[in-house]
């Protein structure tokens, strides 16, 4: 399976498909094996820190997300994360992230590529968790909502796919922090029950 994600990533990593590409400054992959991930996590896109450090996650949001999985009994080395975008969207000159919503049509195939890697490779279908609203919108519709689908699993094609609220959102809503907790806590019971 690392190979052919290497390769997939070779081609991310020269894609000139949307003007994002002119910025890329650092490639930006999860730095876990795969073939160890009991859970896959897709997140957004990478905001300055993930570009600094070169891994999905690796500021403020990800000191949340991290703790969130302890919940679960999950580690970072555990889990597998990813992005519906892979160059940074930027805007105001540089100093802000933005929601890539003309990019996401464009970029989206990679993500599709990435889990029909995992999906040819593993004996126990993965789940997926989608974190906030623009993984859920990618992988289940337009339609979906984070607000309304949170914590509820869906089977999807070959996939199970838990949308759980992106942790920058307890960062600035501190009132869904306990949400989120309890919903990585159950699925911590989830996994374990599946034999993930
Ligand atoms: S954001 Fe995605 S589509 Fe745009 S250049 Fe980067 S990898 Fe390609």
């Amino acid at each position: 399976m690392k190979k052919e994600l290497d390769l997939l990533y070779k081609e991310i990593a020269s894609c000139t498909r949307c003007h994002l590409a002119q910025e890329r400054i650092n490639p930006v992959r999860d730095q876990s094996d795969p073939g160890k991930a009991r859970v896959i996590l897709v997140g957004e896109a990478p905001g300055a820190n993930e570009i600094k450090h070169g891994f999905p996650f690796a500021g403020e949001a990800g000191k949340k997300l991290s703790t969130y999985l302890s919940l679960a009994g999950l580690t970072r080395e555990e889990v597998y994360i990813t992005n519906v975008v892979r160059c940074r969207p930027t805007a105001n000159g540089g100093k802000r992230n933005r929601t890539p919503a003309k990019e996401i049509p464009l970029c989206g195939g990679w993500l599709d590529r990435e889990l029909a890697i995992f999906r040819s490779h593993t004996v126990i279908p993965l789940t997926v968790v989608t974190l906030g609203n623009i993984s859920l919108k990618w992988l289940c519709g337009k339609s979906c909502i984070i607000g309304n689908c949170h914590g509820r699993l869906v089977q999807l094609d070959e996939m199970k796919i838990l949308p759980m609220y992106h942790p920058a959102a307890a960062i600035y809503r501190k009132e869904l922090d306990a949400l989120i907790r309890s919903e990585f806590e159950e699925l911590g019971k989830y996994i374990e029950a599946a034999g993930q």
